[in-house]
């Protein structure tokens, strides 16, 4: 069977790394690491975009080559993935070998079936933004000026008119109407979908796809005149990618993506794909926006939020926590530091933190810290119950609802509290220290199961309470058709439980 193929975007290093890359890699660790839970073959890629106009300036005002700007910013990236327990299977770069190569040869296949043409471009170009806009998008200013119609620029455009190579996308709006009928998934989620499929019924225009002024770029071929545009480049590092590495991994099941390059992703680039001849992603899915203390994330503003100052606070599991938690993905939402910290302190320090150690300490005074190799017949805690729950669990990750899984575990973790409190092995063992033994070592079973739910959101979180209860990494129970009992959930050599430091120390 093919591995399951999950990108993220490839990211522009005109700007050191922020919150807004750090939730699409983590949504898309989440992804990965659930899959490998289960057993299944997963290649999870991202990487950085590299080439344009932008990183040449970055690169002079840094005093740098653009291939030595390139590579300090790149290794930030990986560093940030690094610190954030996130765990790609490959890191593509847009000034590999293997990327350049590919863009070449797909340049050169569309120039020869006709699917890209020399043309003249006519327009507005905004240097600060390095985009190209049409005259009709632009804003009115003093004196006739035209203004740059993106709300953090608003700058002065420079007309422009030269010579252009361009990919013809108006010659694939009816398939890839017909594409999106047939594979309701691919436009994901289906909110987004009727805006995508109105921008390509109110008909396509060809797309301008070289560039005369950047040389920070992949030479045209045989036309070293032009170097091919930052987003025609960047498109194919999801073929670059999967090509290098095994010829089966074509095409992506998923493309995570947020949603101002939603367009290119579901409209030029399936469009790019057809032309190839190659299939067509499984999904490109469009996630939402995060705003800041009630503010939009801006350059102008300085507001971007470093992943590592948060995670230096509050922890890295709990930022990877709060960013799903929080909002449903592909929807927008508010982070602010007192809204995590709230978070943090109600679900990670009281639910589950409590949870662990009421478990932990009734294990050590009435089953003296040692697990049962298996179950009672009496069962406390509804366990075929929370097997189901597990199948729900994996699917609401798989269609990237991590808000509607971690609310279902969340929900688990309360009733498995408030039948700590119904149970009370504490009273039970009173007259029956063997019953109150039993309701704790269900306890733990379901903490157990807990502890394999949280895993691809907090892998580092779940390794502290599979030492604490003594158990052995557990994959995620497998969905229902797979035929595993909850019981075989159970450590094959239990280990100890023991006391240890809270999981997640309340914040002042
Ligand atoms: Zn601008």
């Amino acid at each position: 069977m093919k591995p399951f193929y999950i990108t993220t975007p490839i990211y522009y290093i005109n700007a050191a790394p922020h919150i807004g890359h750090a939730y699409t890699t983590i949504a898309a660790d989440i992804l990965a690491r659930t899959l490998r839970l289960q057993g299944r073959q997963v290649h999870f890629l991202t990487g950085t975009d590299e080439h344009g106009l932008k990183i040449e300036k970055a690169a002079a005002e840094a005093k740098l080559s653009p291939k030595e700007y390139a590579d300090g910013i790149a290794s930030q990236f990986r560093d940030l993935w690094k610190a954030l327990d996130i765990q790609p299977d490959d890191f593509i770069r847009t000034t590999e070998p293997r990327h350049e190569e590919t863009v070449r040869s797909a340049f050169a296949a569309l120039l020869k079936s006709g699917d890209i043409y020399k043309g003249r471009y006519r327009g507005f170009y905004c240097v600060s933004d390095e985009t190209f806009w049409t005259e009709k998008e632009t804003l009115p200013g003093p004196g006739g000026a035209k203004l740059c119609p993106n709300p953090d620029c608003k700058r002065p455009l420079e007309r422009v008119e030269e010579e252009s190579y361009f990919f013809k996308l108006s010659r694939y709006g009816d398939r890839l109407l017909s594409h999106y009928d047939a594979h309701p998934e691919f436009l994901s989620p289906s909110s987004r979908a009727s805006e995508m499929k109105n921008f390509v019924k109110a008909g396509l225009q060809d797309i301008s796809v070289s560039r005369a002024k950047v040389k920070w770029g992949v030479p045209v071929p045989g036309d070293e005149s032009h170097t091919v545009y930052v987003w025609f480049d960047a498109l194919l590092n999801y073929l670059a990618a999967a090509d290098s590495k095994d010829a089966s991994l074509w095409p992506a099941d998923v493309h995570i993506v947020g949603k101002e390059i939603y367009r290119f992703h579901s409209v030029v680039w399936p469009a790019m794909l057809m032309a190839l001849g190659r299939k067509l992603p499984g999904k490109v899915f469009a996630h939402g926006w995060w705003t800041v203390e009630g503010e939009k994330m801006s350059k102008s503003k300085g507001n971007f939020v470093d992943p590592l100052a948060v995670t230096k606070d509050f922890g890295v599991d709990a930022f990877r926590f709060f960013l799903f938690r929080e909002m449903p993905f592909g929807q927008d939402g508010d982070f602010s530091i007192a809204s995590l910290k709230r978070r943090y302190n109600a679900d990670l320090a009281n639910d589950l933190g409590n949870l662990l150690n009421r478990a932990s300490d009734m294990a050590i005074r009435y089953l003296d810290g040692a697990i049962p190799e298996s179950l009672g017949e009496r069962d406390f805690i509804e366990r075929e119950k929370m097997a189901q729950l597990s199948s729900a669990i994996s699917n609401a990750i798989e269609g990237l609802d991590f808000s509607s899984a971690l609310a279902t575990i969340w929900s688990e973790i309360g009733r498995l509290n408030r039948l700590v409190n119904e149970r009370a092995p504490w009273e039970v063992a009173k007259t029956d220290r063997e019953k109150a033994g039993e309701i704790v070592a269900d306890i733990l079973w379901g903490l157990r199961v807990i502890g394999s739910w949280i895993e691809p959101f907090m892998p580092a979180a779940a390794a502290k309470l599979r030492s604490r209860i003594g158990s052995p990494r557990m994959p995620m129970l497998a969905k229902l058709g797979d035929q595993r009992r909850p019981q075989d959930a159970l450590p094959q050599s239990p280990g100890r439980v023991s006391k240890g430091e809270p999981l997640f120390p309340r914040k002042a």
